[in-house]
């Protein structure tokens, strides 16, 4: 139907009033193997936009249309909602432009152009925007296509869901009207049509007739004017423009504004509209429709893998109305086995959709995922985009993408988001506990890994849940825009209805999240809160497990096990390169040598971080602590400290043998001592039966320690300098245990750091402190032990003086959680009473204790790295603090001439990853 060419004189008219049409270009055409708009031109065009003018350029079949550019958006919005003057006549010229080619006109009763009307922001927002079909057909241009086509029944299909959409998203969402659950037009349109089905006893929507199709028609306009209290409009510009304006008003829409928070889109981005000539994937046997991806995009394996549905529209495959077959044989499994593949039914339309898409993905040179619908027998292109993949994908098509000389290794690195690593580094269920568990259901893998929850039902539930600490997992029917709050807050998501393409499969591969799709054996009722399946139920807040990867479902909670990333070949592959690029240094927090073999295990490159506290709250230990700090006289401390020495000795001495031959940093106490005191009466009275002080000395002692500010009170260096007798024994510790590990032939290079210094004279003063006493032990043991003295940078007055300070230091830590609280003034642990509105609000862009406030915080930094410098030229620095496993704040690192970062062990693959990206950028 959709033949090219034949010349209308009207057409050609309009067309030269289009090149007459001045003003800022608004509206970019494509089609007939022209586009005026590139690949490159995202921003303005949106992906949707731009990519549909991309395959235009090289040959592609695609149906002509036209965008509206992103900057209509924008100014839209700017100005009161209103359209900028030149918009209106450059649609209508490109209108022309389309009629012309397609030797059809809009509206036209005998030859009707029908067109779709797509949103497309810059990057994908997979459902957010709403889409229109067959915008065009009234009354007047019903009888015309049923006479043209011969196909009363597609005309009637067509229109049935040209009403259901358009009155869904134009008539009641753009125009900002939120029915209760259920009650939304377009359930109430559904279940007219469920009604028609079960009336006849049809399985299928193509089992209606056109007189049934008609019939259900009159239906629908009767009840969207009964319940939006409008008619639906019967004029082909009313709903054109309709479509249009419903595009950008979604921009503004709640669902839209959530995704955006969440995947951190910048509002003035807009949106851009696509204006399409349809094509029609419903005519009958010979049409279909179809998604596909280059590649898998759960494995990452390069097989062309994809769904269709013989005479349907595109929305029907996405949305999971039915379950879609697999595109061809390769991808079938034991699930779909049964079903026809597109390589069978139409083998020549399969062999030339199989070189479009080879063609594609050598084009953009990574993995598209693309919409196609065959008419008639002829094959149409209607979008392609790079494909989301989950982790474990991503990883593997980039290295075989590298191997193929698709694309260098460089590149390869650059593809995988730092992030996705994290997916690898997540837990899967423990296969033992697999096999004997209760199997619920089975569905389709759309996202890896195991995740166990709560069954909940909705997504404001499972946000609530979430919210108090709840593990949860959201069991829908199937997904939609409206739930994504809550499959964010979900540790999991299930569904019994939809394919590899559909909604919840889309976004949780996004997020690289648990997820299974097409569980069909469920029966999800939300309005009671319950599954039922084969007999059994299933109510809110009953545990699951699910097993993501496999697409698997157990009751109750199963043991999931961690991750083991090295037994990934193309993940080892990928870091190999990875480093080859890499500068900085990645070392780990650890405070126990497990912890440090973990870490050395994924590739730290020694401790930047080892804090002694943790090891003082050791229940073998903490009493003599607590004696020390209870004791009034220093002979007391003394005696206490002794007891603690050799804990502290044989602590080191396990983490300097899984660090061998690496540096090992270790900090001096640092939090204030009535930390290690318990505070209510009842464990006081408890501690004071246990030392044999009594309850009111006890109580004094902790008062006396209580201090109106403890976060900038008696702690860090201070307290080793007040009580030094603390430092000495712990700088003993130390050295004693490094002392008899050189002497055992052992490798250690012990950093002692001093925390907290303000001043240099402190950190003067704990330098010659920590030299003396290491001069002592290296003498007793008779070796020589390699060790540094540095400080941790976390006051602002470190860095301003760095100069001064650097006099005294062999190195620097910046300890940038403190250094943020205190150039900030900003206190962690009460920031959760304002923070979130600020960043809900876009006060703040970010969290800066996530990711390092680089304006602020990194100014400070900047001035201490070169003030320090300027003293040592060889000042060794890094960070330690969360930031040190951020791939954003890695990067700041890597550009400002740091050294090193430290992060906790699980984090270490990723800062090593986002530390090679920084220098591939760089
Ligand atoms: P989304 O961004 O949600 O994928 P799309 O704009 O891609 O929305 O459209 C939804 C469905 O409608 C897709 O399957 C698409 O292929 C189909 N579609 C859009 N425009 C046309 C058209 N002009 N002819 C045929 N099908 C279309
Ligand atoms: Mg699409
Ligand atoms: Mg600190």
């Amino acid at each position: 139907m959709a033949t090219m060419g034949k010349k209308t004189k009207k057409g050609a008219r309009d067309v030269k009033a289009a090149t007459k049409a001045r003003g800022p270009k608004y509206v970019y055409f494509f089609g007939a193997g022209k586009a005026d708009g590139k690949a490159e031109m995202k921003n303005l065009l949106g992906g949707k936009g731009a990519n549909l003018a991309e395959m235009v350029n090289i040959n592609i079949p695609v149906p002509p249309g036209f965008t509206i550019t992103t900057e209509v958006c924008t100014r839209y919005y700017k100005n009161n909602r209103k359209y900028p003057a030149e918009l209106k006549p450059q649609a209508e010229a490109a209108l022309a432009k389309v009629e012309k080619i397609m030797g059809r006109k809009f509206g036209d009763p005998e030859n009707p152009l029908l067109v779709s009307v797509r949103s497309g922001a810059r990057s994908s927002m997979p459902g957010m925007m709403e889409t229109v079909l067959n915008v065009g057909l009234t009354s007047k241009t019903i009888p015309g296509l049923i006479k043209k086509t011969g196909n009363g029944r597609f005309v009637y299909d067509a229109y049935r869901r040209l009403i259901m959409m358009y009155s869904d998203v134009v008539m009641e969402k753009a125009s900002g009207i939120e029915p209760a659950e259920g009650h939304a037009i377009r359930h109430k349109l559904e279940r007219a049509l469920e009604g028609v089905k079960k009336d006849n006893g049809y399985k299928s929507d193509t089992d209606l007739t056109v007189d049934d199709l008609k019939k259900l028609c009159d239906t629908f306009r009767a009840i969207i004017k009964d319940t939006l209290h409008k008619n639906f409009p019967d004029d082909p510009m009313e709903q054109l423009w309709g479509g249009i304006g419903a595009v950008f008003q979604s921009w503004m829409g709640k669902r839209a504004v959530s995704y955006r928070k969440i995947e951190k889109i910048p509002e003035e981005w807009g949106t851009a509209v696509n204006v399409q000539s349809m094509v029609f994937g419903n005519t009958g046997d010979t049409s279909a429709t179809g998604v596909a991806f280059t590649r898998n995009p759960a494995t990452g394996e390069n097989i062309f893998f994809g769904e269709w549905l013989p005479n349907a529209q595109g929305e029907d495959v996405v949305a999971g109305i039915r379950t879609p077959n697999p595109v061809n044989n390769a991808g079938k499994t034991e699930d779909t086995k049964h079903l026809s593949s597109l390589e069978e039914v139409m083998p020549k339309i399969y062999r030339e959709l199989f070189a479009i898409q080879k063609k594609l993905e050598k084009h953009y040179k990574d993995m598209q995922d693309i919409e196609f619908t065959v008419e008639d027998g002829r094959l149409w292109m209607l979008q392609t985009r790079v494909g989301k993949r989950n982790g474990q994908a991503a990883i593997r098509m980039a290295v075989e993408m590298a191997r193929q000389k698709l694309i260098d290794s460089g590149t390869a690195v650059l593809r995988v988001k730092p992030e996705q690593l994290d997916e690898l580094l997540h837990p899967s269920v423990d296969p033992a506990a697999e096999k004997k568990a209760v199997e619920i259901a089975k569905g389709l893998p759309a996202g890896p890994g195991g995740a166990e929850g709560r069954i909940v039902f909705n997504a404001d539930d499972a946000e609530a849940w979430a919210r108090r600490g709840e593990k949860v997992i959201l069991v829908r029917n199937e997904t939609s825009p409206e739930d994504v709050h809550g499959m964010h807050a979900a540790q999991a998501i299930l569904t019994a209805k939809g394919g590899m393409t559909s909604h919840a499969a889309l976004v949780a591969r996004g997020w690289g999240k648990c997820c299974i799709v097409g569980a069909s054996a469920l029966n999800v009722d939300a309005n009671k809160k319950e599954i039922s399946v084969h007999g059994k139920v299933y109510r809110e807040g009953e545990w699951i497990t699910l097993n993501g990867t496999k697409g698997r479902v157990y009751e109750g909670r199963l043991p999931l096990k961690p991750a083991d990333p090295d037994s990934n070949a193309w993940y080892k592959e990928l870091m190999k390169w990875g480093d080859r690029f890499r500068t900085l240094k990645v070392m780990t927090n650890a405070d126990t040598p497990n912890d440090a073999a973990v870490a050395r295990n994924f590739g730290a490159q020694g401790i930047g971080l080892c804090r002694t506290e943790h090891m003082f709250f050791g229940p073998d230990r903490i009493k003599a602590v607590r004696e020390m700090i209870l004791s009034d006289t220093l002979e007391g401390r003394k005696k206490a400290l002794a007891k603690l020495l050799p804990f502290q000795k044989v602590d080191f001495i396990g983490i300097f043998k899984a660090m061998a031959g690496l540096p090992v940093t270790i900090r001096l106490l640092d939090p204030p001592l009535h930390e290690f005191l318990p505070h209510t009466d009842e464990e006081l009275r408890s501690l004071s039966v246990d030392m044999g002080v009594s309850f009111e000395q006890l109580k004094a002692k902790n008062k006396s320690l209580h201090e109106a500010n403890p976060m900038l009170g008696l702690r860090g260096c201070r307290l080793g300098i007040v009580y030094s007798e603390i430092s000495e024994m712990q700088v003993r510790a130390i050295m004693e245990a490094a002392c008899e590990l050189t002497r055992d032939k052992v490798k250690v290079i012990p950093e002692i750091m001093i925390p907290l210094v303000g001043h240099v004279n402190e950190l003067a003063l704990l330098r010659k402190l920590t030299n003396a006493v290491a001069d002592i032990v290296q003498k007793e043991y008779k070796v020589k032990v390699p060790y540094t003295v540095g400080t941790m940078i976390e006051l602002p007055r470190a860095c301003i003086t760095s100069d001064e300070i650097a006099v005294q230091s062999d190195f620097y830590s910046f300890g940038t959680n403190d250094l943020t609280q205190t150039v900030y003034g900003l206190s962690r642990d009460d920031a959760g009473g304002f923070l979130p509105y600020y960043i809900e609000n876009g006060i703040l862009k970010g969290d800066p204790f996530i990711t390092l406030d680089q304006d602020g915080v990194g100014a400070f930094m900047r001035i201490a790295v070169e003030k320090g410098r300027k003293i040592k030229k060889d000042l060794k620095i890094g960070i330690c603090g969360e930031h040190g496993g951020d791939p954003k704040s890695v990067e700041f690192c890597h550009n400002n001439g740091i050294d090193y970062v430290s992060c906790s062990p699980f984090r270490v693959p990723i800062a090593r990853f986002a530390a090679a990206q920084a220098a591939l950028k760089k």
